[in-house]
């Protein structure tokens, strides 16, 4: 889809901090994180909601491993699932590293957004990176 921010960004029209690629997806930090590391995980192929992805258990599956990355890179509590899908049009499972004691407690603010610089985002997905490739 030509307007759609996502299907620009997996064309490289749109710069990333890219922490996973397979066959089928794309994974990229979010650049209005709801917590450090906060991740996007997408199909290359445009596809409106999460359910409609053909490889359902693969982009599970990858998305764990980002989750289990991220825990070890960050040292997080535990990681987040979300998959909402309203903010934009193409599927997008967010995965969230869940800290103690941080804004976030039991639930999930999500009006609440972190700031990172790009220095800071380039060694957040390093550090991911770096685990992934374990
Ligand atoms: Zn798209």
């Amino acid at each position: 889809m030509d307007d759609c921010i996502f299907c620009k960004i997996v064309a490289g029209k749109i710069p990333k901090y890219q922490i996973y690629e397979d066959d089928n997806f794309i994974g990229f930090l979010d650049i209005n994180p709801l917590s450090m590391g906060n991740s996007l995980l997408i199909p290359k192929i445009h596809y409106r909601w999460v359910y409609d992805v053909p490889e359902f258990g693969l982009y599970w599956e990858a998305s764990k491993k980002i989750a289990e990355a991220s825990i070890k890179a960050l040292n997080a509590d535990s990681v987040s699932f979300l998959t909402i899908g309203y903010e934009v049009p193409h599927a997008h499972i967010r995965i969230i590293p869940r800290f103690l004691n941080n804004i976030h407690q039991n639930g999930l603010d999500l009006s609440h957004h972190e700031k990172y610089t790009p220095h800071e985002m380039t060694e957040i997905s390093q550090k991911i990176i770096n685990f992934l490739n374990k």
